[in-house]
């Protein structure tokens, strides 16, 4: 086992992999440990999540007709031992130990020696592995790290396996209930139906969906077979004369794999079961890729590869022929593994109520969108069995971040009873519209907003902004399919200016990168965020800057309400170059237009730490400084503000995240500027009322969360708000703080609608 441990590692994960059903995942467990180890017994026992008991659920070695059957109370045993302590425990002489516990019947007595390790997934324990053995020994420690490497790979597919299991009980057809978690995307409760939308030719996405007419379904996937075949003759005769004859033979090769009619008939039968073509081609070349990639022979796992490639040319052909409308459902609620802005876009707004994402965390941009938008979201819902839930009923829970699946009536008249509060506190906040946003003891402060997409412009005047503190000017181009050009840029900016005149409208200079990717624009980087975005683009590519802002100031002509903000400016002779391109486009305009077009103020964005630091510099070469609080925290705290895994310590109040905010306020008005905020944390009541406190002069939330900030601000004194910075500052963590905020804020009577976590009725 030493010398091979890595490959054993490899082919036991892969094997579990593609094993599917709970019950197998198990099983092709035990089994492959317990030959790897070489040990006489391997078995799991599962958590069982209500009780907290653990189920003695696979055996290889141990009386097998127990499994399932019996189970141990959290504290009882020496499995119960392992579950608790979260360490592995490897004893030489298992009865000796106080928490020994006999199970008559499945046949442990024989066996001595003992090593369990917990089987722990996002920090909750799914189980726990065992081995055992008669000798009385200690495992080694080798043996002891294999464990717990397998044990910490197993846990994710173990999970899955599980979550997957819970809506496709065993008895086919019925489908149980089941909550997945993720993270708060979006805040509010959305009750709705699943579409599930996947990006082209991707054989991992598809969505399984019952087909419509059998008979029609494989018609069509023989034809859509028929045209890949006659693509790669195509392929093979154009190339005749390039390649040897030893060369060509893998056309022919690729072909025989299609002719082999083992694949079309697997396809074929799950049709005939009633699965759609796109759905069959995806589960059988799934189904084949793994097979392949799990064989010894090099040239064979190879094959892998091809077999993608087939597949994937099958489901382009018959995702292509497949382009008609989507039908989106009165109560939509959008699923993807990875959604995207433009998968938004396709979406007739009045019926999207809610969005699920597998990937991506609460400062992922889609999020932002959602949270402008005001759709309830869940971001890394890493779990979800996505493609196995199109039409089925689920509840959203964005102020958690967990997903119900399959409702029980109980759950839905609770879900819907806080969808119904909901509606009530928003129809109260709807009177603040016209009111000023201002404390008891008479300090003003002006709510901003964030905008993006068109429909922002009438949801934020709607809801009283006094301005647009951050237009994401990337919005519009992620929407196309190319850069736009000058003149429609200045299309798209003039409505903006227009439409907030004469309050201003703050347009940030393209901001791309990070996991911002122009689909016609594509940057590949290891580590995007820490790479080319943001100005660092636009320096490299004047052409693409000059035409923005001269279209900005084109746009700003006889309105005067522009300002133009750098994204990411890092050092103070990026910021120079900036300026200076600016002010040649101003100088091409005046030569050009026949009225002078006014220069608008330019401010620099406070979000990369090295900003913070130079708050002073910057600040003296521009009007304004406004903090993009996403980004800064991220960079302060050395946390992707994409990943779920990581969500819970990107930590808005994390106490160096507030100094750093203090300072570049304190930086920026020892300069004599405005110093705003545009970050999402601006839309946080809490913090809204921390940094009014701080002395920033103007806060840029999403149109969303703007009443709820001013009703926070119009119940509270500057004087107060002073006192509870002075106090959060003292403190040494972002849990503290937030408590104390939370508390704060419920002895005001301030009502913040929060779900509580629900246990599946
Ligand atoms: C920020 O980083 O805080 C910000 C406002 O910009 P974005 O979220 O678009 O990166
Ligand atoms: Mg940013």
């Amino acid at each position: 086992m030493q010398k091979n441990m890595l490959e054993a590692l490899r082919r036991i994960v892969q094997e579990v992999n593609s094993a599917g059903q709970l019950q197998a995942v198990l099983d092709v467990t035990v089994a492959r440990v317990k030959d790897t180890v070489g040990t006489e017994v391997c078995s799991i026992y599962l958590r069982e999540p209500t009780l907290g008991r653990y189920i003695f659920s696979a055996t290889e070695g141990l009386n097998k007709d127990f499994v399932g059957k019996i189970s141990m109370a959290a504290n009882e045993g020496l499995v119960g031992q392992v579950g608790s302590r979260e360490e592995p425990l490897n004893l030489e002489h298992a009865e000796a130990h106080p928490s020994f516990l006999f199970m008559p019947g499945i046949g442990e007595e024989r066996f001595s020696s003992f090593l369990g390790v917990p089987i722990i997934h996002q920090r909750q324990v799914l189980g726990v592995l065992v081995v055992q053995q008669q000798e009385r020994r200690r495992f080694d420690e080798e043996e002891e790290a294999f464990l717990v490497t397998i044990s910490a790979q197993l846990s994710g597919v173990i999970a899955h396996a599980q979550a997957t299991g819970a809506i496709f009980s065993l008895d086919a057809g019925v489908r149980g209930s089941a909550s997945f978690r993720g993270v708060a995307g979006a805040p509010g409760v959305a009750i709705g139906h699943a579409v599930v939308v996947s990006p082209p030719a991707d054989l991992y996405a598809v969505p399984r969906r019952r087909c419509k007419d059998i008979k029609e379904e494989l018609d069509f996937f023989h034809e859509c077979l028929d045209a890949v075949r006659e693509d790669i003759r195509a392929m093979a005769r154009k190339l005749s004369d390039k390649l040897a004859q030893e060369e060509q033979a893998l056309f022919d090769v690729y072909l025989s794999m299609l002719e082999d009619n083992s694949v079309a008939i697997e396809i074929d039968e799950l049709i005939r079961e009633g699965e759609w073509a796109q759905g069959a081609v995806s589960r059988v070349m799934i189904k084949h890729i793994r097979t392949f990639e799990m064989m010894e022979d090099s040239y064979l796992k190879e094959r892998a590869t091809d077999i993608k490639d087939l597949g994937r040319r099958v489901l382009a052909y018959l995702q292509a022929a497949n382009t008609g409308p989507v039908e989106y459902p009165q109560r939509t609620i959008l699923v993807g593994e990875e959604l995207t802005a433009s998968m938004l876009g396709d979406v007739p707004t009045e019926n999207l109520v809610g969005l699920v994402s597998v990937r991506g965390s609460g400062n992922s941009h889609i999020a932002i969108l959602a949270r402008s938008m005001g759709i309830p979201t869940i971001m890394g819902a890493v779990d979800l069995p996505f493609t196995e839930i199109e039409g089925s009923e689920i509840i959203l829970d964005g102020y958690n971040g967990q997903v119900y699946f399959n409702p029980s009536p109980e759950l839905f008249a609770r879900f819907q009873a806080i969808y119904n509060e909901e509606l009530q506190v928003s129809k109260g906040l709807e009177a603040l519209k016209d009111l000023p946003c201002i404390t008891t003891d008479n300090h003003r402060i002006p709510l901003y907003v964030n905008t993006g997409l068109q429909a922002d412009i009438a949801r934020s005047l709607d809801r009283g902004a006094e301005g647009v503190g951050l237009y994401r000017t990337e919005v519009p181009f992620l929407l196309r399919e190319r850069f736009p050009s000058e003149r429609e840029q200045c299309e798209i900016y003039r409505e903006q200016l227009q439409a907030f005149h004469p309050m201003p409208v703050t347009m940030r200079t393209l901001d791309v990168g990070g996991d911002k990717a122009l689909p016609y624009f594509p940057i590949e980087e290891d580590n995007p965020f820490l790479g080319w975005r943001g100005i660092r683009v636009t320096l490299d590519h004047p052409e693409i800057f000059l035409v923005q802002v001269r279209a900005m100031m084109k746009a700003n002509t006889g309105l005067g309400n522009l300002r133009i903000m750098l994204p990411m400016i890092s050092s103070v002779p990026e910021l120079e170059e900036a300026l200076e391109l600016i002010y040649r486009a101003h100088d091409e305009l005046v030569d050009e237009l026949d009225t002078e077009p006014p220069l608008p103020m330019i401010g620099v964005m406070v979000e990369v730490p090295a900003a913070v630091y130079q708050a002073r510099e910057f600040a003296r070469r521009v009007d304004f400084l406004s903090v993009g609080s996403n980004d800064l925290t991220q960079y302060l705290l050395a946390v992707d503000r994409n990943n779920a895994r990581v969500a819970d310590i990107y930590q808005t109040f994390h106490p160096a995240v507030l100094q750093a905010l203090q300072k570049v306020v304190e930086d920026g008005h020892a300069e004599g500027r405005r110093i705003g905020i545009c970050g999402e944390l601006a839309g946080d009541p809490a913090a809204a009322i921390l940094l009014m406190a701080m002395g920033y002069d103007v806060l840029s939330m999403s149109a969303t969360n703007l009443p709820r900030v001013k009703s926070v601000i119009r119940n509270i004194s500057l004087t107060r708000a002073k006192e509870l910075l002075q106090q959060v500052m003292l403190m040494e963590s972002a849990s503290l703080i937030k408590e104390h905020m939370e508390k704060v804020l419920l002895e005001a009577g301030i009502k913040r609608i929060a779900t509580p976590i629900v246990e599946l009725v």
